[in-house]
């Protein structure tokens, strides 16, 4: 049984724990081995064993362990959201997310490599080496969540959590041919997650499959008096199952799909294969604009940078992680700490918000930008009184090769052109596999309202279902010929980062 878990999705994995055909310690400890061997770089701590929950027995998701994005506070586990100034910080609690799954059942499989703070779509900025994507080693798995995406992609791990700011779950899922959604902003809790830009950071599934994002994000969503912007869900989140998309009304905008994108021609022939696939499954299709889509990325590139300069304030050298010393005084330290532990692309987000919230700035930029974000809302709430859903591809390429865009942040940045509209607007998306482009997957992306999420997961069920995309070939050879090496096979605990760097 144990050579066939790798072809179980999570859901499949739990029923056979469930029927007694699998142990959960069985389960545990091959994910455990794959994690640790620390191929593609994905892991930055891998534990040494199943947690003892007595009270996790028999739950919905006992026995699937959970490869958690390093940025999620986990108590006495290190937790250093990709970046130096947190080496080493184990933090006295953990994150309500995580600690809902642990109570469902899923235990804390290990930390995964991000882009650090989250502010990437690479994860090349990562102080701890970048993620290789299974399905190429010499390309990106994208970011920020990209150790999670890789993992699961890999077969590393059954199932993955990570954060989404302006694409950080989306993107890379896609990038790695693997489901990911961003909730609606509320439905789960931030307390525990360190945060990037609070109005816009929301905690998602990376998974094998529709049916395991359903089901990892039931037990995801929910009130939780300890953030402020969290709401009560109003429903609970069913498993999917419906096969065909009768009276689907779906949305292509032309600003985010035409010209202007610049979407690859074979990431633009997947998706509209997958539209008129849509078509024979009963939905119907029409073009829709969203007029002020295209300044998403202006507006996110102010505002998410003005959120995250006030937010990483708190990295001082006092209170966490890193501290370079002195005896010349405090503010030397603060400098000195700063410089060391912040990797280029955080100081330059910084640098970028400190500039927008400054004094006779603020509303030149950050208020335009706050204006432009209002006008996006809008436009969706245009789109979906006449949709269902507004279907793009989830990134304008494939996974492109590790360097290629390094020295070119614009370039980049327009990596999140068709993700960063949503977050904008605080509605939920979703990224599915819809095929390959060169032996690369492709992604499509199905936004709609606030809440529409079980709407969301029945169509992209559908979907998947008719496309039949098949990820085996990021398993194969995961742990392969490098995969002790890397970080040392069979050891947990923390890894040796950056050793593919
Ligand atoms: N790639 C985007 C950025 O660099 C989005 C990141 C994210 O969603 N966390 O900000």
């Amino acid at each position: 049984m144990t050579a066939g878990l790798l072809e179980l999705t999570a859901a499949q994995a739990g029923a056979a724990v469930r029927a007694g055909e699998l142990s959960a310690e069985e389960v545990f400890e091959v994910y455990r081995a794959r994690a640790a061997s620390n191929s593609l770089n994905a892991f930055l701590w891998v534990a040494d064993a199943a947690p003892a929950s007595p009270k996790a027995a028999g739950a919905e998701l006992a026995g699937i362990p959970l490869a958690v994005k390093d940025l999620f506070c986990t108590e006495g586990v290190p937790s250093q959201a990709g970046s130096r100034i947190l080496e080493g910080y184990r933090p006295p609690y953990t994150a309500t997310v995580v600690r809902r799954l642990a109570e469902a059942g899923a235990p804390l499989l290990g930390k995964t490599n991000q882009d650090e703070f989250a502010m990437g779509s690479s994860n090349e900025n990562s102080a701890y080496g970048p993620v290789l994507n299974p399905w190429d080693r010499g390309r990106v798995p994208g970011g920020s969540s990209g150790g999670s995406a890789a993992a699961v992609a890999a077969g590393l791990a059954p199932w993955a959590i990570g954060t989404d700011t302006g694409g950080s779950i989306r993107q890379p899922a896609a990038l790695c041919g693997i489901v990911g959604m961003k909730p609606t902003y509320g439905a789960v809790s931030r307390f525990g997650m360190i945060a990037f830009a609070s109005s816009l950071d929301q905690a998602g599934p990376l998974t094998r499959d529709v049916t395991d994002c359903a089901l990892l994000l039931r037990h995801m969503i929910g009130h939780d008096r300890r953030d402020s912007t969290s709401v009560q869900f109003p429903e609970e989140i069913a498993l999917p199952d419906r096969d065909d998309l009768k009276g689907v009304r779906l949305g292509v905008p032309e600003e985010l799909v035409g010209a202007e994108g610049g979407v690859d021609p074979g990431v633009r022939r997947s998706f509209e294969e997958t539209v008129a696939l849509a078509e024979r499954l009963g939905a119907s299709v029409e073009s829709c604009r969203l007029p002020h889509a295209p300044h998403a990325l202006s507006a996110y590139y102010l505002i998410a940078p003005a959120e995250a300069s006030a937010n990483l304030a708190r990295f001082d050298g006092v209170r966490y992680g890193l501290r370079v010393g002195g005896d010349d005084g405090l503010e030397q330290m603060y400098e000195r700490t700063r410089g060391r532990g912040f990797g280029a692309e955080v100081k330059r987000r910084i640098m970028l918000g400190t500039y927008a919230l400054s004094s006779g700035y603020y509303e030149a930029y950050y208020g335009t930008a706050l204006k432009v974000r209002t006008k996006i809302s809008d436009d969706f709430r245009e789109a979906f009184s006449r949709f269902d859903f507004v279907v793009t591809p989830t990134s304008p390429w494939t996974a492109f090769e590790l360097g290629a865009k390094l020295d070119d942040p614009l370039a980049m940045y327009l990596n999140d052109f068709c993700t960063v509209p949503m977050p904008l607007a605080g509605i939920p998306a979703i990224s599915i596999p819809s095929g390959l482009s060169e032996g690369l997957p492709v992604g499509f992306q199905l936004s709609g309202p606030a809440f529409s999420e079980n709407r969301l997961l029945q169509a992209a069920y559908a979907l998947e279902r008719a496309i039949g995309f098949d990820g085996s070939r990021a398993r194969e050879g995961a742990v392969g010929d490098d995969g002790g090496a890397l970080g040392g096979a069979g050891r947990g605990g923390e890894l040796d980062p950056g050793a593919v760097a």
